[in-house]
């Protein structure tokens, strides 16, 4: 990933902050490491499940991004992450806590539905961003 597609992703991710009004500025951060150990530790200590095949996830702060050689493909990833980050904050953890005794159950149960929702919304936010950009350039 070059430098300016990093902070292209970065702007990108300040404007969904912006959009949602959501207070605190996430961070992101491309790389292709993510089973070093500190990352390892951090999702341990969340309780994150441990997916072979992770595209990004948001960690505290951070928002990583797992792919490094597709642009498209890491925009895509940031527009998952931060829905999936969003409701879950927003939604998912109060309900959590009523169902704490189901929680393994039905966070596996709600799991498939909620990725797909994800994934309209980011497929949604691929659209805007690309229609955004598509202005920008024509105005110049
Ligand atoms: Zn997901």
């Amino acid at each position: 990933m070059k430098q300016d597609e990093t902070c292209e992703l970065q702007s990108e991710l300040n404007r969904l902050c912006a959009k949602f009004r959501v207070g605190k500025h996430l961070h992101v951060i491309v790389t292709e490491d993510k089973d070093n150990d500190s990352l390892v530790m951090a999702r341990k200590s969340l309780g994150l499940p441990e997916f072979q095949d992770i595209s990004g996830e948001v960690i505290g702060d951070i928002l990583f991004i797992y792919i490094t050689d597709d642009f498209k493909r890491a925009m895509h990833t940031l527009h998952h992450e931060f829905f999936e980050w969003f409701i879950n904050a927003r939604f998912v953890k109060g309900y959590d806590y009523l169902v704490h005794v189901y929680h393994d159950v039905i966070t596996r149960m709600v799991y498939n539905d909620k990725e797909e929702g994800i994934e309209r919304l980011a497929f949604a936010e691929d659209l805007e961003y690309k229609r955004l950009k598509k202005e920008g350039t024509k105005r110049g």
